[in-house]
């Protein structure tokens, strides 16, 4: 038996690929596709030619986050071309082809095998330096063959995000059972939702009398600031929210002798920029989240 033939058009495909990069978590809702998005972005912003590929089957966010929704893919006799965000930051996801995005997607395992290799063996990315890949969470079928068709292109690795919550942790350690199983190189794990990051903007500053009456200074507190010291009104309140005395995934890391790439907070600037399909990177309201994703990207 010859090789798969599948497998010889995707290695093809991929040749012009420089990185492949895995974003996995062990659960859903953890902000994976936040930060693949944002890593997308904040490459492309670094003049890099990139490719953002999402195969999150169950749960396509990407086009939403990236400010593509309603867009179409288009074929050309190359394949199929993927959406662009910028000339240098292409998408592709199973969200352009669904025809309603509220329709729940049920579909079995090969069924999306299928897909997802006819992703890996049709879209037209061109010359890329990253390819960045929004994986599905949990460790299912569908990536033991993501995983076994990247590895025949030379995938440098995964990246896994999780929350501090012991929960997560948990999941994010069966995550890297997974990947040491199949052999895949984990790049680093990344925590997100750490800590709150809030602008003074959204606190009510109160004051109890001698008289036990609850005063609200905050007029009072942010009209003395603008007038004697401007620069503090930008200042941003940044609180733990988890229990941090486990020591969260910082501590997992060196347990399991994994890079701990770093910590993005619980932003509700961060929340909107995904919301309203932006980069974090453009809006200076956000600085605190985009300052430590662009750590963790620095140490990639
Ligand atoms: P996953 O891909 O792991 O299922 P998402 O990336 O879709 O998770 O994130 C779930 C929700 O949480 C989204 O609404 C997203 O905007 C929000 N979110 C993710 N990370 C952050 C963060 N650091 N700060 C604020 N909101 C976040």
């Amino acid at each position: 038996k010859g090789p798969d033939p599948d497998l010889v058009t995707i290695v093809e495909r991929m040749a012009t690929v420089k990185h492949k990069i895995l974003v996995l978590s062990g659960k859903g809702g953890v902000g994976k596709s936040t930060f693949s998005a944002q890593l997308s972005y904040s490459l492309a912003a670094m003049d890099f030619q990139v490719g953002l590929l999402d195969i999150d089957i169950c749960g396509p966010s990407i086009p939403k986050m990236l400010g593509l929704e309603g867009q179409e893919i288009h074929q050309s006799n190359l394949g199929w071309s993927p959406v662009y965000v910028e000339s240098n930051l292409g998408v592709m996801s199973i969200g352009f082809m669904l025809p309603n995005p509220d329709e729940a997607v049920i579909w079995r395992g090969p069924r999306k095998n299928g897909l997802i290799k006819q992703f890996l063996k049709d879209v037209y990315w061109g010359e890329l330096d990253f390819l960045v890949i929004d994986a599905p969470p949990g460790t299912s079928d569908e990536h033991i063959s993501i995983v076994q068709f990247l590895q025949a292109t030379g995938i440098d690795g995964a990246i896994v995000v999780t929350t501090p919550q012991q929960v997560s942790l948990i999941d994010v350690r069966k995550e890297v059972s997974f990947c040491k199983k199949v052999g895949l190189k984990v790049l680093g794990v990344v925590e997100n939702m750490s800590g709150l990051c809030q602008p003074l903007s959204v606190f009510r500053f109160m004051r109890t009398t001698e008289t036990g009456e609850q005063k609200d200074m905050t007029e009072w507190i942010l009209s003395y600031m603008k007038e004697k010291a401007p620069e503090m009104l930008d200042v941003v309140a940044y609180t733990e929210i988890f229990d941090s005395s486990a020591g969260g995934a910082g501590r997992m890391c060196s347990e399991m002798g994994i890079p701990f790439l770093g910590k993005v907070p619980l932003d509700p600037q961060l929340c909107k920029a995904a919301e309203e399909g932006r980069s974090c990177f453009s809006d200076d309201k956000c600085r605190v989240s985009a300052s430590a994703l662009k750590m963790i990207i620095d140490k990639l």
